[in-house]
C-alpha cells in the first residue's frame, strides 16, 4: 500500500444542499405532534435527539488494488419500546442528519404499529452502482465488522433500504455471525432482517413495503368510496418499494401512467406495464429509455393528472413547486420523509389526501418483525400466513389513524405520530426517566 492519502469516496453531492435538512423536518413534525398528543416536555426533549450517533471511517481495497476511505453511520434513536430497528442505506447523499431523521421515523413507525422495536438507521456514503459485487461485499463486511457489538439481535437490527438488498443483508449477517463463538452463531441469525429466504429471510419480506402501501390504498378507497378499477397512478422511484407497489396495485385494475428514477421520467397515458418495466430495469438499471413510454421532464412528471401518486425515491422530493403542480386525489408516502413542511398545507388546501410515511411504508418493518420472530423461534411461516398477518395489522392501524384524526381534528400524519407518541409517552410515564 502506498503512503499517499487514501481518497475519500464520493464527495458530497451538490443537489443535496438545495433540499431542506431532513432532521429539521422530523423535528418540526415531532413538535407539532407532541402538542396534539399532549406529550410531556421531557419525553419530547428525549425524542428530539437520538440516543447514540456512530460515525465510522474505514478503508476498503478496490478491485484495482487501491484503497479507498468510506464513511459509515449508525444512529440509534430510541429503544424504549424494544431493540433499535432500521435500514442501512448506500447512497452518495447519506449524511448524519439524514440518518438521524430516518432513525426517528423508525421509532414512530414501530410505536404506531405497537411492534416491540425502537428506531435506528444507518448507511454508507457512496454509490453502490459504481462498484463490483466483490467490492460491495468487502465494503459491507468491513463496515459490519467495524460496527461490531454496536448491532445485535436483541440490541440493534439493520435491514435493507435505498441501495441495499437481501444479498447485502446476508453478508452483514454472515460477518456478524462469524464474530460470535461457534455455539452462538445460529442464535444471531436475526441480527438483520430482509435476508434472502435461504439465509433465514421471511416469505413476503421483499414485497412487504409495496404490499403495505397497497393495503393503505385499498382502505383509503373503501373509506372514500373510490373505485380503484379503472383508476390511474404515478410512481417516483422504481426500486424495491416503487416496483412492488406498482405490480401489486395493478392487480386492483389501476393503471400506472408515469414513473421515473435517478436517470429520468417516462409517461404513457395508455398505461405502462409494471411487470415488463421491472424486467427492463433489471437488465438496464433504470426506467430510462423504456420503449413502452415517452421521456418527460421531472416538472412534467409532477404535473401529470392521475388519481394516486406514490413517491418511492428519496426524502423531500415534494417541495412547494411540486405540491402546486400535483394533480392527484391521494399521495401515499412510500419513501420516508418525501414531503417538505412548507408543501403540506398546499396539498391540504388542494384537498389532496396524504397517507404519511410512517403508516404507508410500514409494511417493511412489520414483516421484518415477523422475520425476526421466525428466526427467534426457529420457524418458517408460509407466504399466506405472513400476508394475512400483514393485511390485518395494516388495516387495523389505518383505521386507528383515521379515527384518531377525526377525534383530534388533525391530519393523518399528526394522527399517526400522535398514536406513536402516546405509546412512547406512556412507557416513560410507567418506567420513569432513569435514574
Ligand atoms: P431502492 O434503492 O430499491 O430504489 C430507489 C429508487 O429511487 C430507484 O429507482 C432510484 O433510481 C430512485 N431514485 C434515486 N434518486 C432519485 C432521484 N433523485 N429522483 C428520482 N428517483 C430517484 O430503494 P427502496 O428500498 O425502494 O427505497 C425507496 C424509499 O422507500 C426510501 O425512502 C426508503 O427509505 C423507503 N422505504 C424502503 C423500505 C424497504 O423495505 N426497502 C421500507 C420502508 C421505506
Amino acid at each position: 500500500m502506498s503512503a499517499a492519502p487514501i481518497p475519500i469516496q464520493d464527495p458530497p453531492s451538490a443537489s443535496h444542499s438545495a433540499k431542506p435538512n431532513p432532521y429539521l423536518v422530523a423535528q418540526e413534525q415531532l413538535d407539532r405532534a407532541s402538542k396534539i398528543a399532549g406529550i410531556s416536555p421531557e419525553v419530547r426533549a428525549i425524542l428530539s435527539q437520538p440516543k447514540n450517533e456512530l460515525i465510522i471511517n474505514f478503508p476498503v481495497r478496490m478491485d484495482n488494488g487501491e484503497y479507498r476511505m468510506f464513511k459509515g453511520y449508525r444512529v440509534q434513536h430510541s429503544n424504549i419500546l424494544g431493540p433499535y430497528k432500521g435500514g442501512i442505506r448506500y447512497h452518495e447523499q447519506v449524511s448524519l442528519d439524514e440518518v438521524k431523521a430516518l432513525a426517528a421515523w423508525m421509532t414512530y413507525k414501530g410505536a404506531l404499529h405497537d411492534i416491540p422495536f425502537g428506531g435506528g438507521k444507518g448507511g454508507i456514503k457512496f454509490m453502490p452502482r459504481n462498484h463490483s459485487q466483490a467490492e460491495l461485499e468487502r465494503i459491507t463486511r468491513r463496515f459490519t465488522h467495524a460496527l461490531g457489538s454496536n448491532i445485535g439481535p436483541e440490541y440493534d437490527i439493520p435491514a435493507p433500504d435505498v441501495g441495499t438488498n437481501g444479498q447485502i443483508m446476508v453478508w452483514m449477517m454472515d460477518t456478524y455471525m462469524n464474530l460470535q463463538g461457534a455455539t452462538d452463531k445460529n442464535a444471531n441469525r436475526r441480527v438483520v432482517t430482509g435476508k434472502t429466504i435461504t439465509a433465514g429471510g421471511s416469505y413476503g419480506r421483499e414485497t412487504a413495503t409495496g404490499q403495505g402501501i397497497v393495503h393503505c390504498i385499498t382502505e383509503w378507497a373503501r373509506d372514500r368510496r373510490f373505485e380503484l378499477n379503472g383508476s390511474t397512478f404515478t410512481v417516483q422511484g422504481f426500486g424495491n418499494v416503487g416496483s412492488h407497489a406498482s405490480k401489486i396495485l395493478a392487480r386492483t385494475g389501476a393503471t400506472m401512467i408515469a414513473t421515473g428514477d435517478y436517470k429520468g421520467y417516462i409517461f404513457n397515458g395508455d398505461g405502462i406495464n409494471p411487470f415488463k418495466l421491472s424486467e427492463y430495469v433489471a437488465k438496464t438499471g433504470s426506467v430510462h429509455g423504456y420503449p413502452g413510454a415517452k421521456a418527460i421532464s421531472r416538472a412534467d412528471f409532477f404535473a401529470v393528472q392521475a388519481d394516486i401518486f406514490i413517491p418511492a425515491a428519496l426524502e423531500l422530493e415534494i417541495g412547494v413547486p411540486e405540491a402546486k403542480a400535483l394533480n392527484v386525489k391521494l399521495i401515499v408516502e412510500g419513501a420516508n420523509g418525501p414531503t417538505e413542511t412548507a408543501a403540506e398545507p398546499i396539498l391540504h388546501e388542494k384537498g389532496i389526501d396524504l397517507i404519511p410515511d410512517i403508516l404507508a411504508n410500514s409494511g417493511g418493518v412489520v414483516v421484518s418483525y415477523y422475520e425476526w420472530l421466525q428466526n427467534k423461534r426457529s420457524e418458517r411461516w408460509d407466504l399466506e400466513e405472513v400476508e394475512e398477518r400483514l393485511a390485518k395489522r395494516m388495516k387495523r392501524t389505518f383505521l386507528a389513524v383515521t379515527e384518531y384524526a377525526a377525534q383530534k381534528k388533525c391530519d393523518w400524519r399528526m394522527a399517526a405520530m400522535g398514536i406513536a407518541l402516546d405509546r412512547i409517552n406512556k412507557a416513560y410515564a410507567e418506567r420513569g426517566i432513569f435514574p
